[in-house]
């Protein structure tokens, strides 16, 4: 569009879309478009100014620093104006850097500091006679807001200097930000209570200290490093002439200081250096978008001096941009081992975080509706470190007529299953699990296990090579394995498909409640399985029942009685189901155990601790065999706690209500009684 406009007309159409972008972004602290698509834009402009000098306004964005102060807070004047800074894209721009300050700046070693640049909001801190008095944040450079009060809960700032030996008054400058730790909590808070998260942690810093309700401020986890002085009054103490030597100053009064900082010599070691922080970038405790580089000889930044908005003397080497915007241009549904439907946005490839991106997680519906995204819609992507791409926001501005709804498929779009969608749970999941070839591995595997038929010697890796060699579709088909099919697999000598012929041989000899684990029904383990197995005794019972006689069955709630009505509704199941029975799996009748067998009917036990010759589960299910109700938690009607290692406040509370409390060897001891 901009070629074709008039430099004027463009210069205008940026000026206007820039303002609106600083006022979001300063203002509001809620941008609506990444950094790098407003980094184009003012490059734009910057570019068109530089050749046609007479549309340069001075109120143009490219010759002003941030945004305005909010009169909502008083505002203060800054002793000496707080500029921005230059940005370099490159290597080249790093070296144009360096060669206009040795134009300029003659000495025989030219030191740089290397700092990581904080993504974070600029304040200024004043001090007299080593107390706080005032902060303010940066404003438009030249006036600020008073924020004294928010800033006095930051814990990382002293209220007080350390020492005697810090000048009269000294402005200190720096970045207050917001750890990753804090960020993901606040927003994880923000989720739960169904407000806005807050889009970077940049944004979360700024909205934090920039409340009316310094209380509010003080639970936001804010933290802050300095990185420069401002004005310095007063005869107590001089300042070092070497920036580097003066932010260790600055620590030495109990001013944190980013640890990372560095003092190098040449250009090659400042690339090196930026290399060394963009690999480390993900496993740092907070954001940063670059490093900033500085003339360390507070002279020669004397002898610098300013352009604009920046000094000459620092350079902002910006990281490759990890949001970006891009069009979504589908969304497909993908279905994962477990039966989970998760939506996978198609994008128009764009380069981020390094790497060219075309997919993007959608999560689930709660996702997609948080966002509010259609199909068409224009959205910021994120991609940072080796975190899967997210969808960030939706650019709602760009949106026009063309959007669609993103409808969520019916049917699993794999094998055609009806899809169970249960209320509260964000999670579409597909029903056919028996046979969906998305769950195929996962439902041997499970079919296979120990506690379900336990088939000896058909282990993960065999299922594996059995499925992906097409030898086995569903778990039925492992009754029909041969020998000679077999032979062809690698790693599969004679001796060892006959042990494993053997095996599934005698793997069709089962009981029903381990039948009905075996098919891997969602949130039915060993012990929802036997209850199962005694409440309905047969097969066509379980499969026919409603959901509400399902609830009937001890453990089972409304869900998983759901999870197991669709199973049994999908006559991909049922096919497998009956192919099992076709092939000779069976299980003797199921013995109704009179009163005298369950001589823990009416009783409820709970399990705590660590139990070593058991499993949780398996201590459960037998615990259930014997008719006593498994609960999570202790009350006045436990009957009994069992009490593994390292058992804690469930323990204690059984003793303060004065349950009994078994041990394992005791737990032990009771089960063979009954064996
Ligand atoms: P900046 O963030 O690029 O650089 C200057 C700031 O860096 C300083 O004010 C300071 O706060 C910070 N900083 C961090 N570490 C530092 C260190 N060690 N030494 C010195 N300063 C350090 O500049 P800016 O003027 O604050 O913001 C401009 C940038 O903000 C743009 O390039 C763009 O990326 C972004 N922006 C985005 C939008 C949007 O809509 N997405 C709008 C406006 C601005």
């Amino acid at each position: 569009m901009s070629q074709t406009l008039s430099p004027n007309v463009r210069v205008t159409q940026l000026t206007e879309q820039l303002n609106e972008y600083n006022y979001q972004y300063y203002v509001l602290d809620n941008p609506t478009v990444p950094d790098a698509e407003y980094d184009r834009l003012i490059r734009e402009l910057q570019q068109l100014e530089s050749e046609h000098p007479e549309l340069t306004s001075p109120q143009s964005p490219t010759q002003r620093v941030g945004g305005e102060a909010l009169t909502a807070f008083s505002q203060i004047t800054h002793l000496k104006p707080m500029l921005s800074l230059d940005n370099a894209f490159d290597d080249d721009e790093m070296q144009d850097f360096v060669r206009k300050i040795s134009e300029k700046v003659v000495s025989k070693t030219q030191a740089y500091c290397c700092e990581p640049k904080l993504d974070g909001l600029a304040v200024s801190l004043l001090y007299e006679q080593g107390q706080l008095v005032r902060a303010a944040t940066r404003g438009d450079g030249l006036v600020g807001e008073d924020i004294t009060v928010n800033v006095k809960t930051i814990a990382a700032i002293p209220l007080t200097l350390r020492g005697n030996d810090f000048p009269d008054q000294i402005e200190i400058r720096g970045e207050v930000f917001m750890p990753f730790a804090n960020f993901d909590k606040l927003n994880q808070r923000a989720l739960e209570n169904n407000e806005k998260p807050f889009a970077n942690p940049r944004n979360a810093a700024a909205g934090s200290l920039r409340q009316l309700d310094s209380k509010i401020t003080a639970q936001r986890g804010l933290s802050f490093y300095a990185y420069s002085t401002g004005v310095v009054n007063g005869e107590r103490a001089a300042m070092a002439n070497s920036h580097f030597e003066q932010l260790q100053q600055l620590k030495m009064w109990g001013v944190p200081v980013c640890p990372e900082i560095q003092q190098v010599d040449s250009l090659e070691k400042m690339i090196a250096y930026y290399q060394d922080i963009l690999t480390r970038r993900a496993s740092l405790p907070y954001e940063i978008d670059g490093v900033v580089n500085k003339l360390d000889s507070i002279e020669g930044q004397q002898t610098m001096g300013f352009v604009a908005k920046a000094p000459r003397w620092a350079i902002a080497y910006k990281f490759p941009a990890q949001e970006e915007l891009t069009q979504l241009l589908d969304v497909e549904f993908q279905v994962g081992r477990t039966g989970a439907i998760t939506p996978v946005a198609r994008l128009a490839p764009v380069f981020v975080g390094g790497v060219t991106v075309s997919n993007a997680t959608l999560h689930n519906r709660d996702e997609i509706e948080r966002l509010g995204v259609k199909i068409g819609d224009h959205v910021v992507i994120r991609r940072a470190g080796d975190v899967i791409p997210q969808i960030v926001s939706v650019v709602m501005a760009k949106r026009d007529e063309s959007v669609t709804n993103i409808e969520f498929p019916e049917r699993c779009p794999v094998c055609d299953s009806e899809v169970e969608r249960i209320e509260g749970e964000a999670v579409a999941r597909c029903s056919g699990g028996l046979f969906c070839a998305a769950q195929r591995k996962e439902a041997i595997k499970h079919f296979s296990s120990r506690k379900a038929l336990d088939i000896d010697g058909l282990g993960d890796k065999l299922v594996d090579q059995l499925v992906d060699a097409e030898l086995i579709q569903t778990p039925a088909d492992i009754f029909s394995l041969d020998k000679e099919r077999l032979l062809t697999l690698e790693r599969m000598g004679e001796k060892k498909a006959d042990k494993l012929l053997n095996a599934v041989e005698q793997a069709k000899h089962t009981t029903f409640a381990k039948f009905l684990y075996c098919l891997g029904i969602r949130e039915v383990g060993e012990a929802t399985a036997a209850n199962l197995s005694q409440h309905y005794q047969t097969l066509d019972k379980v499969a026919t029942a409603s959901t509400e006689s399902l609830q009937r069955v001890d453990d089972v709630g409304e869900i998983v009685a759901k999870h197991i009505f669709y199973f049994f509704k999908q006559s991909h199941n049922q096919e497998v189901v009956d192919a099992l029975l076709g092939a000779g799996v069976n299980w003797a009748e199921v013995h109704q155990r009179s009163e005298d067998e369950l001589p823990l009917k009416g009783q409820t036990w709970v399990i705590t601790g660590t139990l070593n010759q058991m499993k949780r589960d398996e201590a459960k299910a037998k615990i259930a065999q014997l008719g006593a109700k498994v609960a999570g938690s202790v009350s006045k009607n436990t009957t009994t706690l069992v009490a593994g290692e390292k058992a804690g406040s469930k323990l204690t509370k059984a003793q303060d209500l004065g349950v009994n409390v078994l041990d394992e060897t005791g737990l032990i001891e009771l089960l063979t009684q009954y064996e």
